[in-house]
């Protein structure tokens, strides 16, 4: 029998990243054991749907690689196959009405067990689980009743979700006992955590893909991170690409800890491989990232700053403070420029005669002056960065002043230069 797993997300927002790590979890089972991964859109909280939600579901999905097999499909397009089985249900005398809707009769004592994939042996006492309802007065499927069903008509054989639903799984399990189906294997995954041991929240920061996606991050070194929460190959082995991690990924391996998810590794791990991306696709990566956030700086430009900064950011997201100075005025703190009167103005003087206006005769020039004026060279280049580029973090001081040009370069010095007078 060949896998076959679901993610079964609720269209209510953004999907959060715990989620997107479940679902992930789900695709890499399905791709390794060569089954599939299906998309169901669990809607049968119509109240709480968010039209849009559909969508960023799926684009989610898509831009992180996570390709699912087949239609997408959603729960309530199958509302007559629940209402029948809620029928039979009630038929057999294993659900009865009340107040319009319709209960399931779950049995009083004893307990419903299960191998769970991930934590082994459960054992649910019935009596902590109340009649769920199978269908509300107005004849809408409740999530408990509805994915049972849909799990066993997609023939689904793994049903990996996060242990917040170990809950409800007695309830599942028990109505599939009575409609004489076999249940799939249930694997509940541990939830994800911020550092302070309380479930991701916006509080820790981003936590949905499309926040990870705007502040820059490559989806391969998202990819990659979430495949390391609750889960590892050899507790060693940090990088792994998305081939490796299908061809390495076993169940056997979740973990049933918290997961605790740490931003600055996330940062360190894209940092690893937005330096691992040749020139031309580290530059390609970085233009579409700035078309994708509407920022319209000229290509040609961006495409000549991308190596100053390949080695220099750790997201893509950075370059637009890192790098504005190429594409927009700067305003430099006076406090910044205090004493660099003399090599402000030897600078103008210099830069002016320097040929070509490339990096290296710059840095000649530029170093010759400062030891003319007998300063050291951080000392005397930090009021020129500060003039030409307005921070004391940028990339290289005599590149980027190549990149700008001699006359926005001695304009933005001369600025600096009357700013101290
Ligand atoms: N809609 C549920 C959720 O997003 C699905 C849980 C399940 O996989 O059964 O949590």
């Amino acid at each position: 029998m060949s896998v076959r797993v679901r993610m079964a997300p609720s269209p209510t927002g953004l999907p959060h990243i715990g989620n997107v790590r479940t679902a992930l979890f789900n695709w890499l089972f399905a791709r390794h054991e060569g089954g599939e991964f299906l998309l169901r859109i669990e809607n049968t909280d119509v109240g709480r749907e968010v039209a849009a939600a559909v969508d960023q579901i799926q684009e989610s999905f898509r831009w992180l690689g996570l390709d699912w097999d087949g239609a997408v499909t959603f729960t309530l397009d199958r509302l007559e196959r629940h209402q029948k089985v809620a029928r039979e249900l009630l038929a057999a005398g294993n659900a009865y009405e009340d107040e319009g809707a319709i209960r399931f009769r779950m049995p009083d004592e004893g307990v419903t067990a299960w191998d769970d994939l991930v934590r082994g042996r459960i054992e649910y006492p019935n009596e902590k689980v109340h009649d769920v309802v199978l269908l509300r007065s107005d004849g809408r499927p409740t999530y408990n009743f509805a994915t049972p069903i849909d799990d066993v008509d997609d023939r689904i054989t793994h049903v990996i979700r996060g242990d917040d639903h170990i809950p409800n799984t007695p309830a599942q399990l028990q109505i599939l006992a009575a409609l004489g189906l076999d249940a799939p294997v249930y694997g509940h995954l541990p939830q994800v955590h911020g550092e302070d041991g309380r479930r991701l929240s916006k509080r820790h920061g981003a936590v949905s893909v499309e926040d990870f996606r705007v502040q820059g991050y490559l989806p391969e070194a998202l990819f990659n991170y979430l495949a390391l929460l609750g889960w590892s190959y050899d507790d060693r082995t940090t990088i792994m690409s998305r081939d490796e991690l299908v061809e390495r990924f076993t169940v056997e391996r979740l973990g049933a800890s918290p997961a605790v998810f740490d931003y600055q590794k996330l940062a360190w791990m894209n940092g690893v491989y937005l330096r691992a991306l040749s020139p031309e696709e580290y530059a390609d990566r970085l233009v579409a990232y700035l078309r994708e956030r509407e920022i319209d700086w000229d290509e040609e430009l961006v495409r000549r700053a991308a190596p100053l900064v390949q080695d220099k950011i750790a997201k893509l997201g950075d370059f637009p403070e890192f790098a504005g100075f190429l594409f927009r005025d700067v305003e430099p703190d006076p406090a910044l420029l205090d004493g660099g009167g003399a090599m402000l103005a030897g600078a103008r003087e210099v830069l002016s005669g320097v040929e070509p206006f490339a990096a290296e005769p710059i840095e000649a020039a530029l170093r010759g002056l400062a030891e003319r004026l007998e300063l050291k060279p951080r000392q005397a280049f930090q009021p020129i960065r500060v003039a030409v580029t307005g921070s004391k973090v940028s990339p290289g001081l005599f590149e980027s002043l190549e990149l700008l040009g001699r006359d926005t370069s001695l304009a933005r010095i001369e600025a600096a230069r009357r700013a101290l007078r």
